[in-house]
């Protein structure tokens, strides 16, 4: 847990978010200012600062799977869906706690801006 990270914050429950899933080591909640109709983050409850420092491999697979559950809930799956992690300013990372985003409802343009 590190102390000032927003996403250990909503991990924890001492600061509130729009949770649409919770398992024993993932919470995935709505982002604060979504970019599409379906826009969710998946993140582990243990404070990783990105994907580059994700170690635990089962971990990994269960963030994916996840995330694609909730692709599910959110009624994506016939439509379809996009799974994007950030890592580094060249990527846009702006929180240091790893996080896939589940972005769907509307068509994406590819290659992505
Ligand atoms: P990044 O740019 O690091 O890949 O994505 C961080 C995302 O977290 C952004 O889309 C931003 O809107 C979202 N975000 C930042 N702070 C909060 C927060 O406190 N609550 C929620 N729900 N989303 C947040
Ligand atoms: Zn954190």
């Amino acid at each position: 847990m590190n102390e000032r990270c927003p996403f250990c914050a909503i991990a924890r429950g001492s600061v509130t978010a729009d949770v649409v899933l919770t398992t024993d080591d993932i919470v995935a909640f709505r982002d604060l200012n979504p970019v599409a109709p379906v826009h969710v983050l998946v993140v582990p409850v243990e404070h990783v600062t990105s994907v580059s420092a994700l170690e635990d491999t089962e971990l990994g697979g269960r963030l994916l799977r996840t995330a694609a559950r909730v692709a599910r809930q959110e009624g994506l799956e016939g439509s379809g869906y996009r799974i994007v992690t950030n890592h580094g300013p060249d990527a846009g990372q702006s929180v240091h706690h790893l996080h896939l985003h589940v972005l769907g409802g509307r068509p994406m343009h590819w290659p992505p801006g």
